[in-house]
């Protein structure tokens, strides 16, 4: 594990847990972009990526890239650490974020909420996806309120 920091939520392995369905997804994200899986046959945006859409169960899709910003749809604050490793990175928000782009069909990304205050960040807070590169392989979203 990392040097613990305070509000930010240690990532544990240097690798995505990927295979060819969300290997994308992490392509993007090691150079920074945002991208999410639509539906070719009726745009919707399936996040996390899945085999088949949720809504009409094509199994082709576009990768869209994403302007990278959004909106918290709803959080919590985690105050108590519930593994020793946590101990120094408490309190910290974890939440969903809407994503701009998506038209609101079905793009959300639950994520750790970053370089906020955890008593006065709120649900409509708007704010933009930043890609931590951890290792060689792997950069993880988080969102940082404006
Ligand atoms: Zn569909």
């Amino acid at each position: 594990m990392t040097e613990a920091q305070r509000g930010v939520y240690p990532v544990m392995l240097d690798k995505p847990y990927a295979d060819e369905i969300t290997q994308p997804f992490w392509d993007a994200a090691l150079e920074g972009r945002l991208t999410a899986p639509r539906c070719t046959r009726c745009g919707t945006f399936v996040l996390p990526p899945a085999p088949f859409c949720f809504n009409c169960q094509n199994d082709a899709f576009d990768w869209v890239e994403l302007p990278g910003t959004g909106t918290i749809y709803t959080f919590t604050v985690v105050r108590h650490p519930l593994h020793p490793g946590l101990t120094d990175v408490v309190p910290y928000v974890s939440g969903v974020i809407d994503l701009d782009g998506t038209q609101g069909a079905g793009a959300r990304l639950i994520v750790n909420i970053v370089e906020c205050d955890p008593e006065t960040v709120a649900i409509g807070d708007k704010g933009r996806i930043r890609f931590d590169k951890v290792s060689d392989a792997y950069a993880v979203p988080r969102f940082v309120p404006r």
